[in-house]
């Protein structure tokens, strides 16, 4: 099955978001947990909750992918930022319990100036913090551009995280295009070396999600900028070989690309012509 949906806003409540979703052929969503800039999640309307379910048990839908807000860091250890993070991901993961086979994504944080490794051991006590809330939600580890002091711009330091987690069987991996092409891997010339690195570093059974962008920018730049499908370094061919490849068509792909509802929908209608 190939499953491939865009972002949305949960603005307008959750059922919205599968009509959406409906309206431009597609078969997921990611939306995100609250406003991404931070603050408070909207209130939970199980009424509205239990509709979207039923519309996506009907269309045979995968479950979404829950975003969380960018403004969270676990990689710091500045008490302030560090409480604001670990409280977001203990509602957010509390909240994601009632919505079953949804996964969680979250950046790995940026470590400002302590270092990779202690950022790495902030993240990974984060994680076995919020996990104790409900061990049963997949939640993923986003790879990242590189951009600053991100952690994540390479598979050793997503394996090392999910290496020293102590409730790892439910950590996942999310892959996004544009990030990995950013941060080095060159998936236009050679895709199957970067599944392979996963596979040696991370394991592929790890991989839960793909982020499915094309880039503003040339391999290796680590600025993180989205662009259209087909619009950017990646190209149509190299996309054409992502969504087809044996060890990733089967796993849900997420599109992150700069669009409104419309533009999502003709880059789906694009990616489904394409499929093999
Ligand atoms: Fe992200
Ligand atoms: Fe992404
Ligand atoms: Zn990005």
């Amino acid at each position: 099955m190939f499953y491939i949906g865009p972002h949305l806003s949960v603005a307008k409540g959750y059922l919205n978001m599968g009509k959406e979703a409906l309206k431009i052929d597609a078969n997921t969503f990611q939306f995100f947990s609250r406003n991404p800039r931070g603050g408070r999640a909207r209130k939970f309307d199980p009424e509205d909750f239990n509709a979207l379910e039923n519309l996506m048990k009907e269309h045979n839908f995968h479950p979404p992918l829950v975003h969380a807000p960018y403004t969270i860091n676990p990689a710091s250890e500045v008490e302030k930022t560090r409480n604001f993070a670990l409280l977001a991901m203990k509602e957010d993961l509390e909240r994601l319990n009632l919505m079953e086979g949804f996964m969680y994504n979250f950046h790995p944080g940026s470590h400002v100036g302590i270092g990779v490794e202690r950022a790495i051991e902030n993240i990974v006590s984060a994680l076995d913090e919020v996990m104790v809330v409900n061990l049963n939600i997949p939640i993923l580890l986003e790879t990242m551009a590189g951009k600053g002091t991100e952690i994540g711009r390479n598979f050793e330091e997503i394996a090392q995280i999910i290496e020293k987690a102590k409730f790892n069987e439910t950590i996942g991996v999310c892959l996004d295009t544009c990030h990995v092409f950013e941060a080095g891997y060159d998936i236009v010339n050679d895709l199957d070396e970067m599944i392979n690195e996963f596979d040696r570093l991370i394991g592929i059974d790890r991989l839960k999600a793909i982020h499915l962008n094309d880039s503003k920018n040339e391999l290796g730049a680590a600025k993180d900028r989205h662009e259209k499908i087909g619009k950017g370094s990646l190209g149509l061919e190299a996309i054409k070989r992502i969504i087809n490849h044996p060890k990733l068509k089967d796993i849900p792909f997420y599109l992150e690309t700069p669009n409104e509802l419309k533009g999502y929908g003709e880059e789906i209608k694009l990616l489904r012509g394409m499929r093999e």
